[in-house]
C-alpha cells in the first residue's frame, strides 16, 4: 500500500459539474521529497486537481490523503493551508509598492498569524530565513527593490519565495514559467529542483523544454484521469499522449 508512505495520494477521485466530469477516477501518488510535473491538454482537470487538493472544491467520490493518513476530502481551505499545502497560482499577486525583502517579511509575518503588518520585530533567525530564502530565489541582488521593478520572472520567484516563508510540506505550482524568458525558464528549473530537496513540489506546466529539463517523473492528464506517466521520454512517446496532447 502506497498510502502510508506518500506526501500526495489521489484514489478515484472524481468530480462532475453540471454533469460534466472534470475529473473521472484520478489517481497518482507522490513520494515524499519528490518533484512532480504534470502535464496535459486544456481542460484536462489539472485546475481541478489542484481545487481539489487545497480544498477550494470538493470530490464527488475518491480518496485525497496528505502525508499518509490526513484525509483532504474532510477539512477546508484554511485548514489544508495550515497543514503546509502551498499553491502558487499562474499570475504573480506580490505586492508591488513594497520592497522584495519586506515582500518575504510580510509572508513570514503572515505565517505567524501577524495581519499583513511589517511592525513586527524580527529575530535574527527571521531574517536568516529571509535572507536564504531570497538566495534560494535568486533576488538577494534586488531585495532592497520595489517589487513592481521586477521582471515578470522575478515577480514569480518572488511569490515562489513568499510560499516558502510558510514552509510548506507540499508546494503546488501552476504554470510558473509562463511568460518568462528562456534563461529565467532554465533558472526556475534548477530553482524548483532546489526547492524540493527540503519539500515536495507538484509542477504543472505545458512548456516541454521546461519538463525536459526538469528530468523528473511526469504524469499526464487527459479528460479528468492519467493518461500517462513515467519519464518525459517514455511519456511523450506514448502513442496516447501523442494524439491527445503533443501532436496538437
Ligand atoms: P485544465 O486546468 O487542465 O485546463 P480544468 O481543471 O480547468 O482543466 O477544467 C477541466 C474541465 O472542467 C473543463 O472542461 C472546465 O471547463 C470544467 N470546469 C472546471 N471547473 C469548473 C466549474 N467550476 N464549473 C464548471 N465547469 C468547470
Amino acid at each position: 500500500d502506497l498510502k502510508p508512505r506518500s506526501i500526495l495520494y489521489l484514489d478515484g477521485v472524481s468530480v462532475a459539474f453540471d454533469g460534466f466530469k472534470a475529473l473521472n477516477s484520478l489517481s497518482f501518488v507522490v513520494e515524499p521529497g519528490e518533484l512532480r510535473a504534470i502535464i496535459g491538454p486544456n481542460g484536462a482537470g489539472k485546475t481541478t486537481m489542484m481545487d481539489i487538493i487545497t480544498g477550494k472544491t470538493r470530490p464527488d467520490s475518491g480518496e485525497v490523503y496528505f502525508n499518509g493518513e490526513i484525509d483532504l476530502t474532510k477539512r477546508d481551505e484554511a485548514a489544508i493551508a495550515q497543514l503546509g499545502i502551498g499553491r502558487k497560482f499562474q499570475k504573480p499577486t506580490v505586492f508591488e509598492s513594497h520592497t522584495v525583502w519586506d515582500n518575504i517579511e510580510l509572508a513570514l509575518n503572515r505565517k505567524r498569524g501577524v495581519f499583513a503588518t511589517l511592525f513586527y520585530t524580527l529575530t535574527a533567525k527571521d531574517r536568516a530565513r529571509i535572507e536564504e530564502i531570497l538566495e534560494t530565489v535568486r533576488l538577494t541582488h534586488r531585495k532592497d527593490d520595489y517589487a513592481a521593478n521586477l521582471s515578470h520572472g522575478q515577480k514569480q520567484w518572488l511569490e515562489i519565495g513568499m510560499l516558502l516563508a510558510q514552509e510548506p510540506k507540499l508546494l503546488l505550482v501552476d504554470e510558473p514559467v509562463a511568460g518568462m524568458t528562456d534563461a529565467e525558464t532554465s533558472e526556475t528549473a534548477i530553482l524548483l529542483k532546489e526547492i524540493a530537496k527540503t519539500r515536495s513540489v507538484v509542477v504543472v506546466e505545458h512548456d516541454m523544454g521546461f519538463i525536459r529539463d526538469l528530468g523528473v517523473k511526469v504524469t499526464c492528464l487527459a479528460e479528468g484521469s492519467v493518461l500517462a506517466e513515467g519519464s518525459i521520454d517514455f511519456v511523450s512517446n506514448d502513442p496516447k499522449v501523442i494524439e491527445n496532447y503533443l501532436g496538437r
